[in-house]
């Protein structure tokens, strides 16, 4: 380790090492360690490659190392789509205003799958996605195409959110969303401050990213080792998932809930075999299978082990300056 630097708080001193082994690293070097400030775990070096994400290349290494065909891992972008449309509820996110449509921007929505069933859920709807990689723009655009005729078909911008496009934009859209793009990034506290900036006074940005704190890790070794991949530079906790939120700066308001992506028989198999489920894991889709997978989710989700986490953050009352 050459040198060192917490990508959340800015510490340089002496990290501990978390894994020495991260699947899929493409230099052989990489270790994920813990800032002994702020406790945020990161990949040491962070490395980021636009090109790998032009090239669609996490979705090929999932295909690569799972045997999971693109039928299936489409299947699951829906799945995945449809219920972050249907949890805004659950947060109190009001999806419609009486004097406007309301302006969503999602950001890195990769194939617009999300944007597509916020637009056929809420007709009237404005949805912008803003998505770095050309190729997933044009992917998109044709699994839209397939998804059947009247499938919405959003805004896609093939930009940055950068400096320069948060002052382009700001104070112009009432909800800001990022589905697991956070961990992805060097710079995740600089993308929280232009999410803030782009929304409105009285507006929302949610942030779903997996959760280090996933109990599974602790149940299956082998799980542990694929949570730590190249493409992941952060593994957030609920509390440093804050941290970055507070080190933006400029949130009023922010709450990080538990969210539990994967069913329970996936859980089991983990558990179980010590393997993936293989080619189609269960992504459970529905209210309840029966109480068991109710009881089991909301156990997780409150006590916050869960897969996944949900982040919601408002601005200052007020709003920010723009
Ligand atoms: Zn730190």
């Amino acid at each position: 380790m050459v040198s060192f630097r917490c990508i959340i708080c800015n510490d340089s001193s002496l990290p501990t090492e978390v894994i020495d082994h991260i699947k899929g690293d493409p230099i052989g070097t990489l270790t994920a360690v813990r800032c002994s400030s702020c406790g945020h775990i990161q990949l040491d070096p962070p490395e980021y490659s636009l090109d790998f994400y032009e090239e669609n290349g996490q979705v090929n290494n999932v295909m690569r190392m799972y045997g999971t065909p693109m039928n299936v891992l489409v299947e699951h972008s829906w799945i995945e789509a449809r219920r972050r449309v249907q949890r805004f509820a659950n947060y109190d996110i009001q999806l419609v205003r009486g004097d406007r449509p309301l302006r969503v921007l999602d950001i890195g929505g990769g194939y617009g799958f999300f944007a597509a069933e916020l637009m056929r859920a809420v007709p009237g709807i404005e949805v912008v996605v803003v998505e770095p990689s050309t190729a997933r723009v044009a992917l998109g655009k044709t699994y839209l195409a397939e998804a059947g005729p009247g499938t919405p078909v959003p805004e896609f911008l093939s930009e940055i959110v950068d400096e320069a496009f948060a002052t382009r934009h700001a104070r112009t859209f009432d909800i800001v969303t990022l589905w697991h793009v956070l961990e992805h990034l060097i710079d995740p506290v600089g993308l929280l401050r232009h999410a803030a900036r782009l929304v409105r006074g009285d507006g929302v940005v949610c942030v779903e990213v997996p959760n280090v704190d996933d109990e599974l890790q602790a149940l299956s070794p082998s799980f542990r080792e694929r949570s730590f991949m190249a493409e992941h530079i952060s593994y957030f906790s609920s509390h440093t998932l804050e941290t970055a939120a507070r080190r933006a700066g400029a949130f009023g308001h922010v709450n990080v809930h538990g969210y539990q992506r994967y069913g329970i028989f996936n859980y089991f198999h983990w558990i179980h075999t010590n393997k993936p489920q293989g080619v189609n894991p269960d992504l459970f889709e529905g209210t309840d299978r029966w109480w068991l997978e109710a009881t089991w989710r909301a156990a997780r989700e409150s006590a916050r082990t869960s897969d996944a986490l949900l982040m919601v953050a408002r601005p200052p009352q007020g709003g920010l300056n723009p």
